[in-house]
């Protein structure tokens, strides 16, 4: 009787496949979690082995048989699969979808290109020195030591430039002493390579490797292999890597943990912080959550901050309250009443004169505004045209650095009109401030000053970053213009002054996660001022001075902030006190998508007709992109078990329904975005 193999494949079904091994060839465990390829229709695929059954629900003689199995790396390791079955079952996803698409290109293909040699160590591989450790950091460190082995959740809160990163780095150390590895998940690619020099300059011979999706493919391929040798004892990466498989797995580490950057939205849509944490308890090892401003869920998970509402206390916190650095203080926030102060060309008299005081001490201002291009709207005052999108349910920006009109959803881009398309007139109003407006105003206000504007136009590649990074460095800059990209992470010691130019559409927004990440937005760029020997200023332009989110701002003051918007939520009902999943569908119209999602709602899985919560079915906020319809069924529980068990069954039920062919669906568990 030939022996059977069953195999993942990366195609939209949610099962495994059955093929038969060739003569002659004898299977062993130690083969599960080794790549095979097999035949798949007419193509030849590349799977991954998943069990040796005794048996197949398949008649023998209709089995396939398996080419080759591939023996070049060793298996993944089980921890790994309980992983991506997990990722599977809680995301809804097709689980041979989600373990192939973790796997770097190279080890996908059938026609893998040869790997050049896992690289030489670098000669020098002396360590720089730890700092002594400030006396919060201590307690820290020993608060995680008594913790003893096994799984812990720490919520690591700590201000900017608190010595988060120190902590990290000393735990790191510590779990190379232990012979394990150390798994470190960061927001963002821009952030991978300052922490990757402070990473290898304190553990050169750690044969420390990146994951990221900027990497070249066979750097990509090279470093994934490392983790999975072990020849990688610590790995770092965006969310992409908390599915490197590690052998000897002993710390994980999520930076910035509140970053919606750890959510993929596309595809399959997995909270890498969720997941890591799922990984750590399952490996029965330490994790570490690091933020300045955590997620509500997660201080809603912590333990002592008087925001648990009485829920069990998960994640144990640890607090950083002060800059790490001797003698380094928080900046001073101050608010700029517009309604005293008004602002010309979005700039107040007391935020002037603030950058005039800098360009006299010859240190650097950043002016903060979170909208790219010129003005958000182009539109004609004689007839009432504005630049609508064509595609999309959008106005098209005006970008005059490149003189079009562009759509920030879809991609559109079109030259400025000399005059209006529908009345010819040739007086067209901008309307509104993005940054490329500020950046003209600055320059005209204060000729003598060098402005840079950092924004995803302007820095458009990690080169281009880089390049601007390094300019600020060098003091070749006076002021700067950014977005958030300039809030995270980096430290421009000749930074003294952050004005945030217009905040307050973000509090009264629709959609009602805005607030909180408007406070992490501000707190985190307001980091950016002020180092060791120059105490740094934030003024924020506000017309609601007296809103307590930026009363909380001004004292620092995140617990104050959580608490409130925790009690929020729970009387609202949302997150973290209720379980969601969003079902969202698109299609040419809008009555075809509607009619899907209500098509939905009616087939709940037999026996579960009444475990959730439907909302109706609407159409998104954004109802049109790049020419297709969209709209979305919320659906919700109290219990993320009993919402669990039902979307397993439901998702069967909504591939069951015939739906045009130009519609597209996808289901997103603790949906982030409305
Ligand atoms: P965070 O990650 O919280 O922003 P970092 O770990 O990057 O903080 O520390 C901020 C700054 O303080 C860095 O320049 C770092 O080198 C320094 N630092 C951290 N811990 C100490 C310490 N114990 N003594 C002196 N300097 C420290
Ligand atoms: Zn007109
Ligand atoms: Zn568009």
């Amino acid at each position: 009787m030939p022996q059977i193999v069953r195999v993942a494949l990366d195609v939209p079904l949610r099962r495994f496949f059955d093929y038969c091994v060739p003569k002659g060839e004898c299977l062993s465990v130690d083969d599960i979690g080794c790549r095979v390829r097999v035949p798949f229709g007419q193509q030849r695929k590349i799977g991954i082995i998943v069990g040796l059954p005794s048996e197949s629900a398949v008649p023998l003689a209709q089995l396939r048989s398996c080419e080759v199995v591939l023996r070049d790396l060793p298996p993944l390791p089980a921890d790994w699969f309980r992983l991506v079955e997990f990722c599977a079952a809680y995301y809804q996803a097709p689980v041979g979808q989600v373990m192939l698409s973790t796997l770097p290109a190279g080890l996908r293909s059938t026609t893998p290109a040869k790997p050049r040699p896992v690289r030489r160590l670098p000669d020098d591989t002396r360590a720089i020195a730890a700092p002594a450790l400030t006396a919060e950091q201590e307690m820290s460190l020993a608060a995680i030591a008594a913790g003893g082995p096994g799984f812990h959740a720490y919520l690591l809160h700590g201000v900017t430039g608190s010595g988060k990163t120190e902590i990290y780095l000393r735990l790191i150390e510590r779990t190379l002493a232990a012979g394990r590895q150390s798994l470190l998940l960061v927001p963002e690619i821009n952030l991978t390579p300052q922490l990757e020099a402070r990473v290898m300059a304190r553990f050169p011979a750690a044969g420390l490797v990146s994951l990221h999706s900027e990497l070249g493919e066979s750097a990509r391929n090279r470093n994934w292999r490392a983790a999975l040798s072990g020849a990688a004892r610590i790995v770092l990466g965006t969310r992409l890597a908390v599915f490197a498989p590690l052998p000897e797995p002993g710390l994980i580490v999520v930076d910035e943990e509140h970053d919606a950057s750890f959510k993929q939205q596309d595809g399959i849509r997995y909270s890498a912080r969720d997941l890591a944490v799922f990984r750590a308890r399952q490996c029965g090892i330490p994790i570490v959550l690091g933020s300045a401003t955590p997620s509500l869920e997660s201080w809603a998970n912590a333990a002592g901050n008087g925001a648990g509402n009485g829920a069990r206390a998960r994640y144990r916190l640890l607090s950083l309250h002060a800059r790490a650095v001797e003698g380094a203080r928080l900046p001073v926030v101050r608010r700029v009443d517009t309604r005293v102060d008004k602002p010309i060309d979005g700039l107040s008299g007391a935020l002037l004169e603030a950058i005039e005081k800098r360009l006299e001490r010859g240190e650097q201002s950043l002016l903060f505004l979170n909208r790219r291009g010129y003005a958000p709207v182009l539109a004609c005052m004689a007839c009432g045209w504005t630049s609508g999108c064509r595609r999309c349910a959008a106005h098209l920006v005006l970008h005059l650095a490149d003189r079009c009109l562009r759509c920030h959803h879809c991609g559109y881009a079109a030259a400025v009109p000399k005059a209006c398309p529908t009345c010819g007139n040739q007086d067209l109003s901008a309307f509104g401030r993005g940054t490329q407006r500020l950046e003209v105003v600055l320059g005209e206000r204060f000729p003598q000053a060098r402005v840079l504007r950092v924004d995803r136009d302007s820095a458009s590649s990690r080169t281009h970053w880089e390049a601007l990074v390094a300019r600020i460095h060098a003091g070749e800059v006076d002021i700067l213009v950014g977005t958030q990209m300039l809030a995270k992470g980096h430290d421009f010691p000749k930074l003294t002054l952050v004005g945030v130019v217009s905040p307050d559409a973000a509090l009264f927004a629709a959609d009602w996660r805005a607030p909180e990440r408007l406070f992490a937005q501000l707190m985190q760029v307001a980091g950016r001022a002020g180092r060791a020997d120059r105490p740094g200023e934030v003024l924020i332009q506000t017309q609601f001075p007296d809103h307590p989110l930026y009363a909380a701002l001004v004292d620092h003051d995140y617990p104050a902030f959580a608490a409130a918007h925790l009690k929020e939520r729970q009387q609202a009902g949302f997150p973290p006190y209720t379980h969601q999943a969003m079902l969202r569908a698109e299609a040419p119209r809008m009555a075809d998508a509607l009619s899907f999602l209500n098509t939905a709602r009616a087939c709940p899985p037999p026996g579960c007709e009444n475990a959730v919560t439907f909302y109706d079915a609407v159409p998104m906020r954004l109802s049109r992109r790049a020419s297709r319809e969209r709209g979305q069924l919320l659906v919700e529980s109290s219990s993320r078990r009993v919402l669990q068990q039902f979307l397993a069954g439901w998702v069967v039920q909504i591939e069951a329904i015939k739906a045009p062919g130009s519609l597209r669906w996808h289901l997103e568990v603790d949906p982030l975005e409305f």
